[in-house]
């Protein structure tokens, strides 16, 4: 699986990949993920990749040219799937993400300001992806929120898959109550059921409890 996010702020998201679960699977080559930064393709002098909107209104419009550039950038050796993150677009599921991680290649653009020139959105986007009905600033922090979910499903990345498969909303269901160290806490006891070493109890208290919290 390789990734390409395409950003203009690159330092943003290798923050967030070179730490951690992410960090690891990438420098073990469990995954492929680079970020461009579409600034380094704009044709225009001055270094400029936004202007004004049509029409008026606020706040300023990422040009297509520099994003169009930059993905074809990332088609040289296969055209990859082309998804921009949106908050017009279709509610990032966990069913989205295991679609999504059978992909071989995809390329993320991350729109910034009020977004980015319709025209290339409707030239090489495939799908218009939103982490929910709310907006931020940036596309970054939903691309690195697609990102991590898909790059968690990729072979390697986590140490097996009962690592997620047990997890919430892999089947619908949500995961039971997790408990550590030690016994008491705050006056609290971890439920005694699962210090009773009864494995069959033990998993009979994590079903009901994930059901009832489903
Ligand atoms: N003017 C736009 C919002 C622009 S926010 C509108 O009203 O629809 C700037 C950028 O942040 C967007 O181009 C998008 O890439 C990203 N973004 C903001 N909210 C998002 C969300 N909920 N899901 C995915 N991307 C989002």
């Amino acid at each position: 699986m390789n990734i390409v996010i395409a950003t203009l702020f690159p330092d943003m998201c290798e923050t967030v990949l070179n730490e951690s679960i992410i960090g690891r699977a990438r420098r073990a080559n469990h995954i492929q993920i680079s970020c461009k930064n579409i600034r380094d393709y704009t044709e225009n002098k001055h270094r400029r990749v936004d202007d004004k909107p049509y029409g008026g209104g606020r706040g300023m419009v990422m040009q297509a040219q520099p994003v169009y550039s930059c993905y074809l950038s990332a088609c040289e050796e296969q055209k990859p799937y082309v998804i921009y993150m949106s908050p017009k677009g279709t509610k990032l599921t966990e069913e989205k993400v295991k679609e999504l991680s059978e992909k071989e290649y995809i390329f993320i653009i991350c729109g910034h300001y009020e977004g980015v020139d319709q025209r290339v959105i409707d030239k090489i986007v495939d799908e218009e992806i939103s982490i929910g009905d709310y907006v931020v600033t940036g596309g970054e922090l939903p691309a690195l929120i697609l990102t991590d979910a898909v790059a968690r499903l990729i072979d390697g990345v986590l140490p097996d898959e009962e690592a997620f498969i047990n997890e919430s909303h892999w089947d619908g269901y949500l995961e039971h109550p997790q408990y550590t160290h030690p016994e008491f806490w705050d006056d609290r006891r971890v439920p005694e059921v699962l210090l009773s070493g009864h494995h069959k109890n033990i998993e009979a208290w994590k079903k009901e409890n994930s059901i009832k919290i489903t």
